[in-house]
């Protein structure tokens, strides 16, 4: 395997970065994951888009053009020879002597970006048996809608979940309204097929597996409501799904190991899943 670290292409087994990297010290950066789909970056101007966004919010520069950020990701795809997989990209404000506030003169913003093969199949095995999350209190920072590689508390629900036999975990805001999931957009879908997903403000990251969705909702008629759902909603619902870029749609058939309707994936899910990639943007191929 190939990565790119700051100018170069190196074998992943060198990819290294500076000990006083400030990600590495702070997780003071940012990152995108871009689905790769038989050798075409998927919806690479929204993950662009918001890459620009989050390092705008952080006062991050951005490490290069666009177009030639592109051509990198397209790069390391290529040069990884991945048809299935994601591309990863990860910005940090760069390398300098440790010190909160930021480094002044601001160094050269660090760019490392990878990409990998997913087991397709495996993906699909899941997505048909669907999966269990459980629910947390959220207890993220305030900016969640920032993608920051500060994943700490991702990281313990994710823990949590896996010790639960589950595989995602949905925060709970104070208001008893699910958020969303530790690495996924969360939705339901209402007995009277009414298809939900909470409003995209700071509380959650605008996700664009969750952009790619609504497309495909308006194409197809179907109804949309943009708000925020309780659990006991979400429990009382005839279907949930999550959706991210490495797993799609993926239905929900247990919350807190109550079944969500009859406990097995449901129809609305499974063919947002089948339908996606019909309306995300592909490049050419890599
Ligand atoms: N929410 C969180 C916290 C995530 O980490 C992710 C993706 O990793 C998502 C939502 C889904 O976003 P996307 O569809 O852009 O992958």
């Amino acid at each position: 395997r190939i990565a790119y670290v700051n100018g170069r292409y190196v074998p992943h087994r060198d990819a290294m970065v500076h000990v006083e990297d400030r990600g590495y010290q702070f997780a003071d950066g940012v990152y995108e994951v871009c689905e790769v789909h038989e050798g075409r970056l998927v919806d690479e101007t929204r993950h662009l888009d918001r890459l620009d966004r989050s390092l705008r919010e952080l006062r991050i520069a951005s490490p290069m053009g666009r177009a030639q950020l592109t051509t990198v990701m397209r790069e390391t795809v290529a040069r990884n020879r991945v048809r299935n997989g994601l591309v990863y990209v990860q910005v940090t404000r760069g390398v300098a002597r440790r010190d909160h506030p930021f480094p002044d003169p601001a160094p050269r913003p660090a760019l490392v970006v990878t990409a990998k093969w997913t087991d397709r199949s495996g993906l699909d095995k899941l997505a048909a048996r669907g999966i269990g999350v459980i629910t947390v209190p959220e207890n993220r920072w305030a900016r969640p809608d920032i993608k920051s590689i500060g994943l700490l508390p991702n990281v313990l629900v994710k823990q949590q979940a896996r010790e639960a036999g589950a595989r995602e975990a949905w925060y709970v805001d104070r208001d008893g309204m699910v958020t969303e999931g530790g690495s996924s957009n969360a939705w339901i879908v209402t007995t009277d097929g009414r298809i939900v997903t909470r409003r995209a403000d700071n509380a959650i990251l605008k996700g664009v597996t969750r952009a790619g969705v609504i497309d495909l909702l308006g194409r197809r008629n179907l109804q949309l409501e943009e708000r925020a759902f309780t659990v006991a909603e979400a429990k009382a619902a005839s279907e949930a799904f999550i959706t991210s870029a490495s797993n799609l749609v993926v239905p929900v058939v247990t919350i807190d190991g109550e079944k969500v309707g009859d406990g097995t994936p449901g129809p609305v899910a499974l063919s947002l899943r089948a339908g996606l990639h019909e309306v995300t943007e592909m490049s050419r191929p890599v």
